[in-house]
């Protein structure tokens, strides 16, 4: 049996692996670790190394993209995220990427948890 943050495993449906994940992202959601969870992670996905399952209360954006078995959407505008290691094609190829928190750099800036809380 895989824990609840792995991705789907062997026979498990892909139903069954998102309700598993979901369990996950909210004990995610309630951890005191979760900014530094986010800030790990990230640090991974700017290497492009990416982390398997649910992380932070999400998915990594790394590889997820390409390999096409989850879709990462931003948070706050539902555009397809591109990983955080692709920052330097964003102007060039117009694509929407990842900032952490599941969120573009256009809405980072405004929906991230620490600019909801008022300090950055
Ligand atoms: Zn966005």
């Amino acid at each position: 049996m895989p824990t609840l943050w792995e991705s789907q495993r062997g026979r498990e449906s892909k139903e069954a692996a998102q309700a598993r994940h979901l369990e996950a992202k909210l004990l995610c959601l309630r951890c005191p670790l979760l900014d530094a969870c986010e800030a790990m992670v990230c640090h991974y996905e700017k290497l492009d190394q990416g982390i398997d399952g649910v992380v932070a209360g999400r998915y990594s954006t790394a590889e997820r993209l390409y390999n096409k078995t989850y879709i990462v959407r931003c948070l706050g505008c539902g555009a397809t995220l591109h990983p955080q290691c692709a920052q330097t094609r964003r102007n060039r190829e117009g694509l929407r990427v990842h900032a952490g928190e599941q969120l573009c750099t256009d809405c980072y800036p405004r929906m991230s948890r620490a600019a909801r809380k008022g300090h950055r």
